[in-house]
């Protein structure tokens, strides 16, 4: 058997390794580094697969969060709404920008924020929402963009670990995550669902207006040249990075499914199971599996993860803090409840399985085995 990895970036390579290799070399003996015709490609084959009218590269997923804020004019101590649950980086950018991260917690079956959970934190200081797309699925969008037209609020998508995924309202429209607000936001690290060979993201939005402030922002604040409007900041996608994700964009659905297969494959096998309790798929979205993330009893969890790494098993948890409980937004931080009861259930029992697009059979039988071993 092959040894069994979290993500195996190499294996995924390999298989696209004559492509990539042409493209990379391409751009080296084009001498187009920044901003050349590759980044211009992968944009538009982004906006046409996202059905974006502006997508716009930039250097990581945190970078195009923290743009997205700016671009919205908001004012030191305005309140920006997150899910207690998620990576520290869709918090993170709202202290660095002086604003305020009003925490909230999480749903115990599809691990986003909902409506219900966001409406008690809304107070008259509050200007956005950032909802994250966690794992791969999305928040349940439809009430929680109501409640932002009825309150005046901006949406800023997380979509790091979604990209891919489609939403359906009510009425039956369909549209991608990070298209459903006003802006969103994403992220090419390596591990990602779209991972380049080293850092990089983008911000998409179907505000044109918005498109162009962001494009601004993202360039030092220059709409011309040496002209600048406001302070921006520099955060670029660079050529080589462009080459390898345009290649990789094209097989997107491709690795999505192959993730999608994965996740058959474990629920089947631990479906019988009481203890172990799979993730849920909402009616209204799909799941693109970024994280397939187990939640099984708190006094078993970590003993499970010891257990499956002396089998060669990599197993994480994603996350094992709240952040409101992070030393960093200790007196930054507004929390809209006092206690955050399903954030501090998941943080004791997520646990999160092997997924990439490269596992054969052999491994996925391997894993359920010992996982089962473990419960039996
Ligand atoms: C990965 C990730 C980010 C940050 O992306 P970087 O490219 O690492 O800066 C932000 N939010 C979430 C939910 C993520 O998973």
């Amino acid at each position: 058997m092959r040894p069994i990895q979290m993500v195996d970036v190499k294996g995924q390579y390999q298989a696209i390794q004559t492509a990539v290799d042409e493209a990379v070399l391409a751009v080296i003996r084009s001498g187009a580094f920044i901003n050349g015709p590759a980044v211009q490609s992968f944009r538009q084959n982004l906006e046409t697969y996202l059905s974006a009218k502006a997508v716009i590269p930039c250097a990581n997923g945190t970078d195009a969060l923290q743009i997205a804020l700016m671009a919205l004019d908001l004012k030191a101590g305005d309140e920006v709404i997150v899910p207690t649950f998620t990576y520290v980086a869709t918090a993170e950018v709202i202290g660095l920008l002086g604003l305020t991260p009003v925490m909230v917690d999480v749903d115990p079956d599809t691990f986003n924020v909902t409506a219900a959970l966001i409406a008690p934190a809304i107070s008259e200081r509050t200007k956005a929402i950032v909802p994250v797309h966690l794992f791969g699925q999305s928040a349940d969008m439809e009430p929680i963009l109501a409640l932002a037209k009825k309150h005046n609020l901006y949406i800023v998508e997380d979509n790091a670990q979604a990209i891919g995924a489609d939403y359906t309202f009510s009425n039956g429209d369909i549209k991608k995550t990070g298209l459903l607000g006003d802006i969103g936001c994403t992220s090419f690290y390596p591990s990602k669902n779209l991972g380049a060979y080293g850092d990089g993201g983008a911000i998409f939005t179907n505000d044109e207006v918005l498109g162009k402030k962001l494009q601004t922002i993202a360039n030092h604040g220059q709409s011309r040249r040496y002209y600048h409007d406001c302070i921006g900041v520099n955060s670029r996608l660079d050529s080589m990075q462009a080459a390898v994700l345009d290649i990789k964009l094209a097989k997107l659905d491709e690795y999505t499914k192959a993730r999608q297969t994965v996740a058959a494959y474990y629920d089947a096998a631990f479906a019988a199971h009481s203890a172990i309790k799979v993730p849920i798929r909402q009616h209204n979205s799909t799941h693109v599996f970024h994280q397939y993330t187990l939640q099984v009893p708190a006094n078993k969890r970590d003993e499970l993860q010891a257990y499956l790494s002396e089998q060669a098993i990599p197993a994480m948890i994603y996350y094992p803090l709240p952040l409101n409980k992070q030393a960093a937004f200790e007196g930054i931080a507004k929390s809209a409840s006092a206690t955050f009861p399903t954030t501090e259930q998941l943080c004791q029992t997520v646990i999160s399985l092997p997924i990439h697009t490269e596992m054969d059979d052999e491994q996925l039988k391997y894993i359920t085995d010992k996982v089962l071993a473990f419960f039996s």
